[in-house]
């Protein structure tokens, strides 16, 4: 009999657990990935933020996602879409040359899908499974990677205003008969702010509020259309932003000559094609100064997982939080990133708000590249090979169980309030039952005694 019981509630669970994964096929949910570019995590409480903080309230939220090296645009958005290092997806910095090609790469002429075919970002792999993916200025998105653009997109242009790439967007998801079920949607803001005022500057909370409006105003046309319910969203950032300061400049002229250097990317880090000889500029650059790393490419650390690339260029010069690598003369700008990815500063944070997204959820940190595997699972997509691990974040999605510590702990405690309760309940019962018992025993005895002399 008990053997039936066993197998009963074997079946039970067997059931509901597959009613339960039944009930979350996401194949056919519908997401939405924005990124509002130098979000810096704690940004977050440097504004009330009222319409990111009811998401919050009703959704989940990364304090820190720890993005990847160098921490700049490019290599991040792709990261973000292609769950890889910049080694592996190969944009490894906003500006790249190739030896092998003479070619150049930068943010005014990123169209030519040679930089991007290293990688398959996902709203590829989503049209190559029978759906239809937009992309509102995302970079990446306005370039025919492995011949494909997203089903609908928009050539970039950064004057057109946040609220227009959403009325796109909106577009794209009621298209009908072919509506997207995959899009991607960037603004410039706060990096913009950011960069020109500094992250510490009055002007950061005034254009944090244009970004919670600009949330607000998502939010409302989704619902307008009828797509708050069905669609997803992701609200996350590439990277962070530092405070600079005329103090903390480093000149290369004051170190090596330019005419036995070609710098390819900037402040603050930037790549060194040396002309001739990689070890004398190396020497001379190793003493510059105290605050900026030089490393040759081989020894870069692991840790940033920038190596493997013919795109990493034979030196690398990382400067310390807040200086600004330049040759000569004055900083370009109060604010930067780049820098280190452990950096708290450098790291933005993620927000995910959706039927598909446990309510009322936080976490402390997930890698950038973990996004991926959980934009595959949702949209019932078989990953590219990536770096990212759904491990890290399936506990954002509703449909999976998953016990958090205050559970754990929770559990433990009843546990052992509950045994501890049982243990001196039966105490409590075995001494009441032995009581009578005893005294009847001593009773017997005292007559035994007493019979003694008579059997005698
Ligand atoms: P970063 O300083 O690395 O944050 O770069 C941000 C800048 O990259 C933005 O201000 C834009 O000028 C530029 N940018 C962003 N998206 C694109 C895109 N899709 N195509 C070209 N440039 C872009
Ligand atoms: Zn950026
Ligand atoms: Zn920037």
């Amino acid at each position: 009999m008990s053997n039936f019981w066993v197998y009963f509630v074997l079946f039970v669970s067997g059931f509901l657990e597959s009613l339960c994964n039944n009930a979350t096929n996401t194949s056919n949910a519908r997401l939405l990935l924005v990124s509002f570019d130098g979000f810096r995590a704690d940004y977050l409480e440097r504004y009330a933020f009222p319409n990111l903080q009811k998401m919050i309230s009703d959704g989940a939220l990364v304090k820190h996602v720890k993005n990847v090296f160098v921490t700049k645009t490019f290599p991040n958005h792709y990261s973000i879409v292609t769950g890889r290092y910049a080694e592996s997806h190969g944009i490894v910095d906003n500006s790249m040359y190739d030896a092998a090609t003479n070619k150049t790469f930068s943010t005014f002429s990123d169209k030519d899908k040679f930089w991007w075919n290293e990688a398959t970002p996902i709203w590829v792999t989503n049209q190559r499974q029978g759906h239809k993916s937009g992309g509102a200025m995302w970079p990446g998105t306005d370039v025919p990677i492995q011949n494909t653009t997203p089903s609908y997109y928009l050539n970039y242009n950064h004057s057109v205003p946040f609220r227009t790439r959403v009325d796109h967007i909106i577009e794209w998801f009621s298209n009908s008969p072919d509506p997207m079920n995959f899009g991607t949607l960037y603004w410039e803001e706060p990096d913009s702010t950011g960069h020109r005022h500094g992250p510490d500057s009055e002007e950061i909370n005034k254009t944090l509020k244009k970004v919670d409006d600009n949330i607000g105003y998502l939010m409302d046309q989704l619902q307008k259309f009828g797509l708050s319910n069905i669609v997803n969203l992701i609200i996350t950032s590439d990277h962070g932003m530092a405070q600079c300061s005329e103090k903390k400049v480093i000149r290369l002229d004051n170190c090596i000559g330019r005419d036995n250097y070609t710098r390819i990317t900037y402040s603050p880090v930037t790549a060194i094609l040396p002309i001739e000889n990689v070890h004398y500029v190396y020497t001379l650059l190793s003493k510059c100064d105290k605050h900026m790393k030089v490393y040759l490419k081989e020894d870069i650390p692991d840790r940033f997982h920038y190596k493997h690339n013919t795109r990493i260029q034979p030196i690398l010069l990382v400067a310390d939080e807040g200086w600004t690598i330049v040759q000569n003369g004055s900083i370009p700008s109060l604010g930067d990133h780049g820098y280190d990815n452990a950096l708290p500063s450098m790291q933005p944070l993620l927000v995910a708000y959706g039927p598909v997204f446990r309510k009322a959820y936080k976490t402390d940190s997930i890698n950038s590249v973990d996004v991926y595997p959980l934009m595959c699972h949702i949209l019932g997509l078989k990953e590219e090979p990536n770096n990212g691990t759904f491990r890290n974040v399936r506990c954002m999605m509703a449909s999976e169980s998953c016990v958090g510590l205050p559970d754990v702990i929770g559990i433990v405690i009843g546990s052992l309030m509950i045994l501890i309760t049982l243990s001196c309940l039966i105490i409590l019962l075995k001494k009441r039952a032995s009581s009578p018992h005893r005294a009847f025993a001593r009773l017997q005895l005292q007559d035994d005694d007493d019979d003694d002399p008579l059997i005698d």
